[in-house]
């Protein structure tokens, strides 16, 4: 393919708003608006960060459909005017990384007008896939908590959705699947217990017990708990929700570790919600010593919880202190990679057990839990 047609602006766009396409990376905002011409864009972002672990369907997307990607960004790219598109990838990625270069390659040769296309390498920590973290990361800007990425001339889009935009406009397809992933307890798939099973164009409206039974998983246990999402930012769910279209995965975990506390929860702006930390106070059959907000926290006037600078730790000793103080000996935290390492730093010295909001679906999927960051060693590799 490498390139991406020529398409007209305003068709373009009334096509995109009747195919009810929402961003898919989980934000839900629809598309056509984001692509609205008047915001002085230069720079369109392919976000294929997928920084919540355990989550692959969009680096899966990239290994098989990269093509297809760039001409979504392509297409996004000619609607709001910008001269450059870049995807963001994190550099662990090699395989998909392999097959967006050639990718890019092809586009480059086969494009004629200017555009400039290239890949950015993230770190692998979270939430490094938040769009004002990739603005930053990529392009160097910070924007404030209630700011729009288009403050900083940049439109940032998930890799899905672009691809969905090449179906819409190029294939004449309707929005009616969702790519997902499947995690955590798997048993009876056929596939290793901590592999991450991804699933392409799972139609929308499919409930997860529907995804599990063709998956030939065996039913889960009584006590087990469901996702709608990744670890971090999923929502609650039971076997008979379905699948959206903002959906990026389901996840099964056995229950929470008992552990009575008290507990003193800390809540984090990109991280599992302060309803969802309550409730696995209760699983775990603790007492709730008391609830702070971690010191990046900015409320907006419409209730919605911002961080002032994603994943760069404004230190948590203060907040742990408090929470020792209000009588907890046990913290639940729901922690950026970098906030949970300052966690660890001072809590255990406190005597304090710490458990992450992840905890059960990385346990689940066999993952690392969220704890101290290191680079992986050479071993790792
Ligand atoms: S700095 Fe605080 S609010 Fe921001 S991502 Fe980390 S834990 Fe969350």
């Amino acid at each position: 393919m490498g390139t991406s047609c020529a398409v007209d602006a305003p068709s373009a766009l009334s096509r995109i708003r009747e195919s009810g396409l929402v961003g898919m990376g989980g934000a839900g905002y629809p598309t056509w608006k984001k692509l609205a011409r008047d915001k002085g864009y230069s720079v369109v972002v392919a976000n294929a960060a997928e920084c919540e672990p355990l989550l692959e369907q969009n680096v899966a997307r990239l290994e098989t459909d990269s093509d297809r990607i760039l001409s979504g960004l392509g297409i996004a790219m000619q609607i709001v005017g910008a001269s450059r598109g870049i995807v963001a990838i994190k550099a662990k990625n090699t395989d998909a990384l392999e097959t967006l270069d050639a990718s890019v390659r092809r586009f480059k040769d086969a494009q004629q007008d200017g555009t400039r296309l290239s890949v950015a390498l993230l770190e692998d920590r979270y939430p490094v896939g938040d769009a004002r973290a990739v603005v930053r990361d990529v392009l160097g800007s910070l924007i404030g908590p209630a700011a729009h990425t288009s403050s900083a001339g940049a439109l940032v889009l998930n890799v899905e959705t672009l691809l969905r935009i090449h179906e819409i406009l190029v294939e004449g397809k309707p929005v009616a699947t969702k790519d997902i992933t499947v995690a955590g307890i798997i048993d009876g798939s056929g596939y290793e217990r901590d592999t991450s099973l991804v699933l392409y164009d799972v139609p929308i409206g499919t409930t997860i017990r529907q995804v599990l039974r063709a998956l030939h998983i065996t039913p889960p246990r009584p006590d087990a708990q469901f996702l709608l999402g990744g670890p971090y930012m999923g929502d609650p769910a039971q076997l008979d929700d379905p699948v959206t279209g903002t959906s990026g995965g389901i996840m099964i975990a056995g229950p929470e570790l008992q552990d009575r506390g008290p507990v003193g929860v800390i809540v984090c702006a990109c991280g599992a919600s302060r309803d969802r930390l309550a409730a696995i106070v209760d699983a775990q059959g603790a007492r709730l010593a008391g609830t702070v907000n971690c010191k990046n926290v900015v409320t907006l006037p419409d209730g919605r919880l911002k961080c002032a600078n994603p994943g760069v730790c404004p230190g948590q000793a203060q907040a742990v202190l408090s929470l020792r103080k209000q009588g907890a000996t046990s913290l639940l935290i729901s922690h950026c990679t970098d906030c949970t390492n300052t966690v660890m730093q001072i809590a255990p010295k406190l005597g304090m057990r710490v458990h992450h909001a992840t905890d059960a679906y990385l346990r689940a999927g066999g993952e690392r839990l969220i704890r101290a960051h290191r680079e992986p060693r050479p071993a790792d590799r």
